[in-house]
C-alpha cells in the first residue's frame, strides 16, 4: 500500500485541532454513551492491512470523545496536569523520530537534551547542580529509583552488594514512613524487597506532616522516605529538621515530592520547602506541574554513583568517557525520550513562567477554597499550595454531591478519603485553568451542592 505521510499528519493534526476547539463545549468526563461507543474499536484482529487516514478517522471519531478532558481548564483530579503547547508539538516531533534514548549510540540527540533538561531542572527546583537523575514514567517509578539507590548505598556502606547477592541474608535496612506517605512509595518498597508493611510508621498532624516529636532514633542501615506535597492536602513533612535528625544518624533521605517539589520554583512558595536541597534522594513528576504529557517523572540521586550502583547493568556498562549513558542511570534500558518534552516546557516557560504557573495554581486553590468556604462548606485543609478538600456535610451528602457535581459536566473533581472523613479534592495543576474557569467551576459545584441539600 502506498502511504501518503503528508496527507495522513495533516489529518491528525487537523484532528487534534478539532479536538482542543470543542474540548471546552462538551462534558469534562466523558458521556456513559461515549465510553459504551469505544466497543466500536472492539473488532476481531484484522486478516488484512487497512488504510492508516481510515484507521485514524476510525480512532479519533471513536476515541476522541470518550477522552477525560483533563488538558481542558476545568479538569481538577487527582493531581494530573495539563500539557503545555510548546510540549504536545514537542511530543508529535518525538513521535516522528521516534529515538531510542538508552545510548549515546542509538540516540545523540536523546543524551543531550537529557543532559540539558536535567541541568535545568536541578536548577530551577533548586537541587544540587551535580545530582544524577534517571528520567522514567513518573514519580512511582522515580520512588522506585531513587530507593533503589537508597537501597544500595545503604547495604554497600554496610559491606553488602545488594545487586549481586540479593536481600537474603543482607544486613536489616529500617525504613522509616509516615503515615500519609502517598500508596504508590509503598508499592515502590514492595517491588525493592523492602516490603510494604515491614517499615516504620511515624506519626502524622492533621494535615498530614509527619511529626517531628514521634520521630524514631536510628541506627544501621536507614532510609527515610519523606513527603513534599501531600497528595490530599499539599502539605509538607518538616523536612529541614527530619533530613537533619535522619542524616545525624548516617540514614539516607529520600523525598516524595511528585508535585509538592515544584513549590521550589515559586519564590513565593519556596519557603515550603526549605531544606529539602539536603536530601540524598527526590522523586518528582513532569507530567503533573511542569504539564509535560503522560508519562514523564524523574528522581534525582545527589551521588550519582549510587543511581548508577543500582541501574548499570554491569561494569562493562559504565560509562568510559564523561558522557551520561542515559541506561546507567534508569530500570529501563530502550525507551522513548522525555527530555524532549521536559526540554521544551522549561525552555518555553523559562525560570519566570515555571514560577508563574505554580503560583496560579495555587492562588486558584485560594479561590476555590474562599469560595466555598463563603458558600457554608468546610475546607477541610490548610490551603498553602494548590490542593483544597471540601466536606459538604456528612460523608453520604459529601459522596452524593461529588457524584452530582461529576455528572453536572461543567468540571470533574475526585472524592477522597481525609482521616476517616470522605472529601472531594480539588487540584488545581493546569497552565490551562483560567480564572473564569475557576469561577464558573466554582459556581456549579456551589449550584449542585445547594440543590442536593
Ligand atoms: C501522583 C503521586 C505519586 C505517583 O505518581 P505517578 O506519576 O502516578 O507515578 C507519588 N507520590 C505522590 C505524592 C503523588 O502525588
Amino acid at each position: 500500500m502506498d502511504i501518503d505521510m503528508d496527507n495522513l499528519l495533516h489529518n491528525a493534526a487537523e484532528r487534534a485541532l478539532t479536538y482542543l476547539h470543542t474540548r471546552d463545549e462538551r462534558p469534562v468526563y466523558p458521556t456513559p454513551e461515549a465510553i459504551a461507543g469505544l466497543s466500536a474499536l472492539d473488532t476481531p484482529l484484522p486478516e488484512r492491512p487497512s488504510d492508516p487516514v481510515a484507521v485514524l478517522k476510525l480512532l479519533d471519531e471513536v476515541g476522541a470523545p470518550a477522552t477525560v478532558a483533563s488538558t481542558g481548564g476545568r479538569y481538577f483530579g487527582f493531581v494530573t496536569g495539563g500539557a503545555l503547547p510548546a510540549t504536545v508539538a514537542a511530543n508529535w516531533l518525538a513521535g516522528a523520530w521516534d529515538q531510542n534514548s538508552f545510548s549515546l549510540a542509538s540516540s545523540p540527540l536523546a543524551v543531550a537534551i537529557e543532559t540539558i533538561a536535567l541541568r535545568w531542572l536541578l536548577d530551577v527546583l533548586g537541587l544540587p547542580a551535580d545530582a544524577g537523575a534517571a528520567f522514567v514514567t513518573g514519580a512511582t517509578m522515580a520512588n522506585f529509583s531513587g530507593l533503589a539507590a537508597a537501597r544500595h548505598a545503604v547495604l554497600a556502606r554496610a559491606g553488602w552488594d545488594v545487586e549481586a547477592d540479593g536481600l537474603f541474608g543482607a544486613p536489616p535496612i529500617t525504613v522509616v514512613v509516615g503515615e500519609e506517605a502517598h500508596s504508590t512509595l509503598f508499592k515502590a518498597l514492595g517491588l525493592l524487597g523492602l516490603g510494604r508493611n515491614r517499615v516504620v510508621r511515624v506519626p502524622v498532624d492533621g494535615q498530614g506532616r509527619m511529626r517531628a516529636d514521634a520521630f524514631p532514633s536510628l541506627s544501621g542501615p536507614a532510609i527515610v522516605c519523606l513527603q513534599a506535597g501531600n497528595v490530599n492536602t499539599g502539605a509538607f513533612d518538616p523536612l529541614a529538621d527530619l533530613i537533619a535528625a535522619a542524616h545525624a544518624a548516617d540514614a539516607w533521605v529520600h523525598v516524595d515530592g511528585a508535585f509538592g517539589l515544584w513549590a521550589g520554583a515559586a519564590p513565593a512558595r519556596a519557603h515550603l520547602v526549605a531544606g529539602v536541597a539536603e536530601a540524598d534522594s527526590w522523586a518528582t513528576d513532569l507530567h503533573k506541574w511542569l504539564n509535560t504529557p503522560y508519562d514523564s517523572g524523574v528522581a534525582f540521586v545527589r551521588d550519582p554513583e549510587h543511581l548508577r550502583g543500582a541501574m548499570s547493568i554491569s561494569a562493562a556498562y559504565l560509562p568510559q568517557e564523561p558522557v551520561r549513558e542515559p541506561l546507567a542511570y534508569t530500570p529501563e534500558s530502550s525507551r522513548r525520550e522525555r527530555g524532549i518534552e521536559i526540554w521544551a516546557a522549561l525552555r518555553s516557560l523559562g525560570r519566570a513562567g515555571v514560577a508563574d504557573l505554580v503560583e496560579r495554581c495555587c492562588r486558584h486553590a485560594t479561590r476555590f477554597a474562599e469560595g466555598l468556604r463563603s458558600a457554608g462548606f468546610t475546607i477541610l485543609n490548610e490551603v498553602a499550595l494548590n490542593q483544597v478538600l471540601v466536606s459538604f456535610g456528612d460523608d453520604e451528602t459529601t459522596r452524593r454531591t461529588i457524584a452530582a457535581i461529576q455528572s453536572d459536566g461543567t468540571c470533574w473533581c475526585g472524592g477522597t478519603v481525609w482521616q476517616g472523613r470522605a472529601a472531594m479534592r480539588i487540584s488545581v495543576s493546569s497552565w490551562a485553568t483560567t480564572d473564569e474557569d475557576v469561577e464558573r467551576s466554582l459556581a456549579a459545584m456551589i449550584r449542585v451542592a445547594r440543590n442536593l441539600s
